[in-house]
């Protein structure tokens, strides 16, 4: 596996895959492993002849306050796991190379990136748009695969793709999850061990709606939300953020809810860890 640190050593490996017309699979992660992103990777690997991931905790998606800082990292151990898994470049660049002095551009997408985490997160996939679109500039991916962990994200990156002519194919891969349910992430590794054990309220109230629609059919949402509100709450210490049914193409609120529909939620555990999940009902 070859490892990539300068953007301008990119090139060159690109274009030669290029010459010789192997086609180009792209994940872009923040690191710190696990097995949501070996999926990715995996998927990658099946698409493309040659996979490429991108390691980089991108400031611009973080807000003040966020957990930029801390964000865990562990290039060693992340380079061992992309080798394993057949991955045949690591891009992993600095923020000076990324952002060198005077940059000065962003690119937005208007509605998709409005409601759900952003609103929580003003700022954040701005931040997001703009180092994927840069992404896909050095890599010239034939496809990028990203997990319907982020759905929201997924969605804005589908649009902006579409928006800007990149031409990329963009696969979303289902949400890779551990024994009880709880949507593998690495932020989880902030969770202590009754922390840890509490965050499966996500999934739980995920489940619960996903039964309540195979029992009715349709729901008013404010009474599903309340239903969801409340396993939540069972959590000790669980505040949710946001709870939302809205309909997975527009991501815009639905007034019943139904078959089909994205229910997406966001929940502090402790006021400390911000975790999100969701589920198509
Ligand atoms: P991150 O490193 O958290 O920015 O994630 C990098 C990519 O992995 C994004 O496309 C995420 O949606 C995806 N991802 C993260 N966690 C999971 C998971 N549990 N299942 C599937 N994909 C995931």
């Amino acid at each position: 596996m070859i490892i990539v640190k300068n953007a301008s050593h990119l090139a060159p490996q690109i274009s030669q895959w290029k010459r010789e017309g192997k086609t180009i699979g792209l994940v872009p992660t923040m690191g710190f492993f696990h097995a949501g992103h070996l999926a990715l990777m995996q998927e990658a690997g099946k698409q493309c002849n040659k996979t490429v991931v991108s390691i980089f905790v991108n400031p611009r998606q973080f807000g003040p306050g966020e957990d930029l800082e801390k964000y865990p990292r562990s290039f060693d151990r992340d380079a061992q796991l992309a080798k394993e898994a057949g991955v045949d470049l690591l891009f992993a660049p600095t923020p000076e190379e990324m952002y060198p002095r005077g940059y000065q551009t962003s690119i937005s997408v208007q509605n998709l990136s409005k409601g759900l985490c952003g609103q929580s997160r003003p700022g954040h996939f701005d931040g997001v748009a703009t180092v994927v679109a840069k992404l896909f500039n050095l890599v010239q991916p034939d496809t990028a695969v990203f997990g319907e962990k982020d759905f929201q994200q997924l969605a804005l990156l589908r649009q902006m793709n579409a928006d800007l002519n990149f031409g990329v194919d963009i696969i979303g891969h289902p949400i890779v999850r551990e024994k009880d349910g709880l949507a593998m992430s690495s932020r989880n590794q902030y969770l202590d061990r009754d922390e840890r054990k509490t965050a499966v309220c996500l999934y739980k109230a995920l489940q619960h709606g996903i039964k309540k629609i195979a029992e009715s059919q349709r729901i008013p949402v404010v009474k599903l939300i309340e239903e969801l509100q409340d396993i939540v709450n069972e959590g000790q210490g669980c505040r949710a953020d946001y709870i939302a049914v809205v309909d997975p193409a527009t991501l815009e609120s639905q007034e019943v809810a139904q078959k089909g529909a994205l229910v997406a939620l966001a929940v502090f555990i402790n006021d400390k860890v911000r975790l999100i999940d969701n589920a198509i009902l």
